[in-house]
């Protein structure tokens, strides 16, 4: 006997609701990407109770006649495409002709729909668990009413599922942000419980973040802007110091559309490699332009996430674009000091004239003697360049004259930190973790420097690898150079190394290798960003001072003032913390 069975459309539609409607946050995103779609200048989203009770969207946009008004709560109906091929072509949020049936299947729903002017008459259709109970000519504006009453009425395992107000409301909140950022050409207004949440009116992208998240947010933002064949992405990151320990202000849109995408996330998130502490996310508003054909929307019911064809390429742009623009406009964040002065230092020295740079790190080392002069250096007598060398030094000498060590003594504790006062409180520096910071940020310098020393050694180091390993350290080779080493030879099973740059130890060569063999991932992604950094990094880890060492008053002073003059003084290029400021009112609280 045959038992299988056709499922009514009632019951086809309450599954599907199971995938498109999950809570209050879902219907008030697919309402308002349909609002969107209709072409709406104004957009209201009106709900109570978190939307439990009540989801009303209102739009200004096309609206629809008696039929589509009739149709449009069916399953798979929809304006939006008509065959397959339009699914490669995607210009509209919704294709799936799913959300409307879906959603009038859980709850008691009511359209309005009219495509006259002002005060003509329109439609209303109301249904109850997806069962239509009337359908009346009535009096409306142009555009689209749609209210959605009691969700989950006939599901109350689901309706017991739901968080309270102040969680659900939360998602709502999220999802209003994914969808009134990327349209800011529309004017949006919601009201939760009759209290007005956001009145956005229409407005460059811009304006509309620091609509959405607050005034403050103007001066956390650092454009990005990349134009390929691939892919185009502008929009904003915000500067390191402003990350934060939640996600929720990270939003990529493909194309105009809200989008989850881990592999670019991890894109953005390297690119902020040493500026940001490890349990920290950065802030982005990033539009990604691609072809529409190069992208699959049709690949998750509720359409947050796509793939695309080229991902290893928008990945590799992505980092560089952001890498770039936070070497541009990066601004190192202040410590509170009195006087309240950005220093500007950034890494690129592009725009700079070329010079051979000048090596003040060590008395003993005269670049201009004899380039290859060999040299003994101890890796504590690191005097870093100077901060004439950034932009903005007066600004920075000013900042220096509050931190200036000769009124305000240093000294080291347990040899390894050191402890000096600012006006604002005492400042405790792991002394390693600053002299990494230092270093690594001088590395990527001399990696844009033309021409830098070099450290001839009297008995060159030999050290045998794998065939393999050999491949991959290849890939340094011409960075290394850059940056003073000197390969005799790099065979099949060995490499022969007569020169290190002057900071390096020599005894710490081996290590330093094994090193670079253990973070292979560089070897993936052949973006010379990644390449660069873990060079820095790892020379920086090699270099510094251990944090165990005595180190007399003066490298305290030129530590803290080196330190200081860093783009980032707040973490170590692993993203470690690198000095605390316990501040007056800390101290006066203590007694
Ligand atoms: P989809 O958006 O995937 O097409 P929906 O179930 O969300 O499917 O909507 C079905 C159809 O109803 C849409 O294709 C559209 O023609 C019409 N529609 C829905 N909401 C509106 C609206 N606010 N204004 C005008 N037409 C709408
Ligand atoms: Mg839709």
């Amino acid at each position: 006997m045959s038992i299988i069975k056709l499922l009514p459309d009632s019951v086809a539609n309450q599954i599907a609701a199971g995938e498109v409607v999950q809570r209050p946050s879902s219907v008030v995103k697919e309402l308002l990407e349909n609002s969107v779609d209709s072409g709406a200048k104004t957009i209201r989203l009106v709900i109570k109770d978190a939307g439990k009770t009540l989801i009303h969207v209102l739009d200004d946009g096309i609206g629809m006649d008696k039929d589509d008004l009739k149709k449009c709560i069916f399953r798979h109906t929809t304006s939006k495409i008509r065959n397959s091929k339009d699914l490669y072509s995607l210009k509209t949020m919704g294709f799936r002709g799913e959300a409307l049936s879906s959603i009038a299947s859980v709850s008691h729903m009511s359209i309005i729909s009219n495509q006259d002017d002002n005060n003509s008459l329109g439609c209303e259709i109301k249904l109850e668990g997806g069962q239509e109970k009337s359908f009346n000519e009535v009096v409306s504006s142009k555009g689209t009413s749609i209210s959605v009453k009691n969700l989950f009425f006939n599901i109350p395992a689901r309706r017991n599922f739901l968080k309270s107000d102040n969680v659900e409301l939360k998602h709502i909140i999220d999802e209003f942000h994914r969808i009134s950022l990327i349209n800011h050409e529309i004017n949006f207004i919601f009201i939760n419980n009759n209290n007005e949440l956001f009145n956005l009116s229409k407005s460059i992208f811009k304006e509309r973040i620091i609509r959405v998240f607050g005034k403050s947010s103007k001066q956390k933002l650092i454009p990005i802007n990349e134009e390929t064949d691939l892919a185009v992405i502008k929009g904003f990151v915000f500067k390191p110091e402003y990350s934060r320990k939640t996600r929720s202000t990270q939003f990529f849109f493909v194309n105009s559309r809200f989008i989850k995408n881990s592999h670019l996330n991890h894109a953005v998130k390297t690119a902020y490699d040493g500026l940001i502490q490890d349990n920290l996310y950065p802030s982005y508003f990033l539009k990604i332009s691609v072809p529409l054909n190069s992208i699959d929307v049709n690949i998750h019911p509720n359409k947050t996430e796509i793939k695309f064809d080229n991902d290893q390429s928008i990945y590799a742009i992505l980092k560089s674009s952001i890498k770039h623009s936070l070497g541009q406009f990066n601004i190192a964040p202040t410590i509170d000091f009195d006087n309240n002065i950005n220093l500007n230092t950034p890494y690129s020295f592009r725009n700079k004239e070329a010079s051979i740079p000048k090596v003040d790190y060590n008395q003993a080392f005269n670049p201009f003697d004899n380039l290859t002069k060999p040299v003994d250096l101890k890796t504590k007598d690191f005097e870093i360049t100077s901060v004439n060398d950034f932009v903005g030094k007066d600004q920075i000498k000013n900042e220096l004259e509050i931190l200036k060590t000769n009124s305000f003594p240093s000294f080291q504790l347990k040899s390894k930190y050191i402890i000096t006062k600012t006006s604002a409180g005492i400042l405790i520096i792991n002394q390693k973790r600053a002299h990494q910071r230092i270093l690594y940020e001088n590395f990527l310098k001399e990696l844009s420097n033309k021409t830098n020393p070099i450290q001839t050694l009297l008995f060159p180091i030999k050290l045998d690898f794998n065939s393999e390993e050999i491949r991959m350290l290849k890939l340094l080779e011409a960075p290394l150079v850059h940056l003073g080493f000197k390969f005799n030879a790099f065979s099949s099973e060995n490499i022969e190394i007569s020169g290190i740059h002057p900071f390096l130890n020599k005894k710490n060569i081996n290590e330093l290798f094994q090193d670079f063999l253990r973070n292979k991932d560089y070897s993936k992604d052949y973006a010379v960003h990644t390449l660069n950094d873990l060079i820095a990094k790892l020379l920086s880890k090699y270099s510094s001072i251990s944090s165990n060492e005595n180190i007399n008053i003066k490298l305290q002073e030129s530590l803290v003032n080196d330190l200081f003059a860093c783009k980032d003084p707040n973490v170590s290029p692993f993203g470690k913390l690198i000095f605390k400021l316990i501040s007056l009112e800390e101290i006066i609280k203590i007694f």
